[in-house]
């Protein structure tokens, strides 16, 4: 089979690029004599990756003095855990916006270690919208404010960053990082499972403002203090060296495009193809509301269950593959994360267009 256009939410498509030269340097590094998989995270030459793939990171998201970047492992979901040990303490209180699933999960987690307040919430319309910033009901006294830039289940995007006054900002961007830049000053936190748009799972970067950390509440395990994993540069045990290695590669091509703003102009027309096609479907609805639309993750469905299951199948026959929606919101899902190349979705609103014109 040929390599299939992958609508996946994660793990999701690498640039073809870096899986090539992944594979070019598979068994033996740049005459190291050894796969990245082999080398020991002390040696001299994986130091190097670590450190060009850090330089690379801060570089593309213009990382600010004053911040550290992270190399973790744990997935996304433990830094719903990792965030309230390490930040509740300063007030004992934080509050969350509850806009999609992965958010309900992190607020539920926080909940364990502190008075949680839910400063907003999308479920009345079943996570379709996101909140206004005068629909926040902020905690002047919360430690921080969290909230997750991008729904991956339910394909809604934060268009605007929140505006908290002097309360930290913490931000889950696992779906949406890389695909626009971010004024990262504006946060206290920011952190990225690697599987959607930038490496292997296995990964998770978090990008901390270094006066956050060393206040974790005292039962921290030590594994889950950014202080720990500060102090000893993300190596306090061995980190993830093949995922940061692909994470250097994954890196390189973001720049080979225009960095984060070549992604943000790119991603944005792909989203848009998808969108304005569904918008002229007679079977087809979009699950997000206007003005929330996810560019990185587009919901829709169709009249039917039964056409839902018609469309995934003959669009998976055809090469479109993993456009089955999430168990929890059902109809469709073309996740189209960086990696999907402009031909992949040009390819698929041509195929939205046959399907609407012969069902
Ligand atoms: C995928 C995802 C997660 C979960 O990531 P894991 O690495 O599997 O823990 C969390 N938040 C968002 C926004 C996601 O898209």
């Amino acid at each position: 089979m040929d390599r299939v256009y992958n609508f996946s939410a994660g793990p999701s498509m690498l640039p073809l690029e870096a899986l090539e030269r992944a594979g070019a340097e598979i068994t033996n590094y740049q005459g190291s004599g050894m796969s990245v998989m082999e080398m020991s995270h002390r040696s001299k030459v994986f130091q190097k990756i670590f450190d060009d793939t850090q330089e690379k990171f801060r570089k593309a998201l213009k990382v600010p003095e004053g911040y550290k970047v992270l190399f973790l492992q744990g997935g996304a979901s433990t830094q719903f855990s990792a965030v309230p040990l390490n930040l509740i303490g300063k007030t004992g209180r934080a509050d969350y916006a509850v806009t999609g699933n992965f958010a309900k999960l992190a607020w539920k987690e926080a909940q364990k270690y502190g008075e949680i307040s839910v400063a907003a919430t999308s479920e009345d319309q079943n996570h379709t919208y996101i909140p206004a910033q005068s629909q926040l009901k902020l905690d002047p006294q919360a430690s921080y404010f969290y909230y997750c830039a991008n729904n991956t289940i339910y394909g809604t995007e934060w268009q605007y960053v929140p505006e908290t006054g002097e309360v930290p900002l913490v931000c889950d961007m696992s779906s949406n990082i890389l695909s626009r830049p971010v004024d990262v000053s504006r946060y206290g936190l920011i952190f990225a499972g690697a599987q959607k748009n930038m490496a292997p799972a296995g990964l998770t970067v978090v990008i901390i403002k270094e006066e956050l950390a060393g206040k974790e509440l005292p039962y921290t395990p030590l594994m889950l203090g950014y202080k720990t994993m500060i102090d000893k540069d993300s190596m306090y045990n061995t980190p993830p060296c093949w995922c940061i290695y692909m994470l250097g590669l994954t890196l390189d091509w973001v720049e080979s495009q225009g960095g984060v703003e070549g992604m943000e102009r790119i991603k944005h027309g792909k989203a848009k193809l998808l969108y304005d096609v569904l918008d002229d479907a007679k079977l087809f609805t979009c699950a997000a509301q206007v003005g929330s639309r996810s560019d990185m993750n587009v919901t829709f469905r169709s009249v039917s269950e039964e056409l839902d299951a018609k469309f995934v199948a003959e669009a998976t026959a055809a090469g479109f593959t993993n456009l089955k929606g999430h168990r929890n919101v059902g109809g469709m899902r073309a996740s189209v994360y960086n990696a999907m190349p402009v031909e992949g979705v040009e390819k698929l609103a041509e195929f939205i267009r046959k399907f609407d014109r012969e069902n």
